[in-house]
């Protein structure tokens, strides 16, 4: 077994504890039914209910707004949990919808959609993308027209997590001119909310049972009320604020899943016979697995040192950007070589080798594209 290095200065006895106890959960009442959600495509609502109510949703999230009040590391170590079990990135998106109403909203905003968030009883997702521009935000086309108290949103949205399931969503949308201080964000509830409809549920690679689908809004309204934090041409600024804490939610996993697949390929390799003898014992093997398992080392390292410095209030915008491409490189670096060393069955889905592969891709992607973060830190040099 890969010796895992959860033990740093974060990671104290109750946020151990804490861990097991989500561990325990996953294994116990979400993994049995992972297949099934991959089939259908997509984890129904009421499977994070439960989640909520134990506090594993929002554990960061303040006691006045029904959260627990714990650090960042405890949100940071459900996704651990979580992605270890092979579950797709749902509740990251819950949580970074989440915390631009806790940074930005109103005190009446967050009293109003915070304890439904942590308790389960509303699943978010962030709207930001269309079909005509992602990297590119400051691009975006949404409108939002205002009409006395009202918002009138018409447009698109693409590629978003949890379109299918959710019943709130954090919207970009354009309320001025062109640019991105023309950027705000608006919530939606979107049960029977007339003129938004879900289109489809995207097919992907990997992720099956996450429910990844286009929006449409025509002529939404919504109080303008619902604006976060009540004023115009903000949105821009608070999508870019939660960066560093949005990024470490891609870090962390990438640490998980790498872990994972040099167990699994470890465990593989040392039972299947090739020429009459285990392939662990062919030099390649264990070469790229020494390769795999040091790479595995490195990440944690460095994850759990992104922790303690979000934890501290000084992981700075760069840093992080760091974690989420490198990370994710890593991550699909390992799953695939450890892939190979499964040979025909590594390319067979019932494995989960296969599984993890195909999931691991979009982490290049998605969160901000690899291309993206390597233009921004790239600004900061030197450091
Ligand atoms: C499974 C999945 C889930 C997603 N979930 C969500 C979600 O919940 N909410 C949401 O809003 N979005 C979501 N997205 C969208 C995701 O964030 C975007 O796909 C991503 O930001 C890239 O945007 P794009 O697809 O439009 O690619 P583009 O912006 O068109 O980029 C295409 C390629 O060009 C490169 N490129 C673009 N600009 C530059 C540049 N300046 N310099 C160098 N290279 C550049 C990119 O790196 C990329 O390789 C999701 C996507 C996927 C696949």
């Amino acid at each position: 077994m890969l010796p895992k290095l959860h033990c740093h200065p974060w990671m104290d006895e109750t946020i151990e504890a804490f861990r097991q106890e989500v561990r325990r959960y996953i294994a116990r009442e979400m993994v049995p039914h992972l297949d099934g959600w991959r089939r259908q495509g997509y984890i129904p609502r009421e499977v994070w209910r439960p989640l909520g109510e134990l506090g594993f949703l929002l554990p960061e999230i303040d006691e006045a707004y029904g959260g627990a009040g714990g650090t960042l590391a405890y949100q940071l170590v459900v996704q651990d949990e979580l992605a270890s079990a092979e579950m797709p990135a749902n509740t990251a998106v819950h949580t970074i919808s989440a915390h631009y109403i806790l940074d930005f909203g109103t005190e009446t905003q967050k009293q109003r959609w915070l304890p439904k968030l942590t308790n389960g009883e509303m699943l978010a997702g962030i709207a930001m993308t269309e079909p005509g521009c992602g990297s590119d935000l400051q691009a975006i086309r949404t409108l939002a027209r205002r009409e006395g108290d009202e918002y009138v949103i018409s447009g698109s949205k693409t590629f978003i997590t949890n379109g299918y399931t959710a019943n709130l969503l954090v919207v970009a949308v354009r309320t001025g001119g062109a640019g991105s201080r023309g950027v705000s964000l608006i919530v939606l509830e979107t049960e029977n909310l007339p003129g938004f409809s879900v289109g489809r549920r995207l097919e992907k690679l990997g992720q099956h049972a996450s429910d990844t689908a286009e929006l449409f809004f025509q002529n939404v309204r919504v109080p303008v009320d619902n604006l976060i934090g009540g004023v115009e041409g903000k949105g821009f600024i608070q999508l870019m604020s939660q960066l560093p804490y949005e990024r470490m939610l891609l870090a962390v996993p990438a640490a998980a899943v790498i872990e994972r697949a040099v167990e699994l390929t470890l465990a593989y390799t040392q039972e299947r016979k090739a020429f009459g003898e285990p392939l662990y014992e062919l030099q390649n093997t264990r070469f790229k697995l020494a390769e795999c398992a040091t790479i595995a080392h490195v990440v944690r390292t460095f994850v759990n040192d992104a922790i303690q410095r979000l934890v501290d209030g000084k992981l700075d915008d760069t840093a992080a950007y760091m974690a989420k491409w490198w990370c994710s490189e890593q991550q699909c670096r390992v799953t695939d070589e450890c892939l190979q060393l499964f040979g025909g069955y590594g390319y067979m889905v019932e494995y989960p080798i296969a599984r993890l592969y195909a999931d691991s891709r979009v982490q290049k992607i998605y969160g901000g594209a690899n291309e993206i973060m390597k233009e921004l830190i790239a600004r900061k040099l030197p450091l």
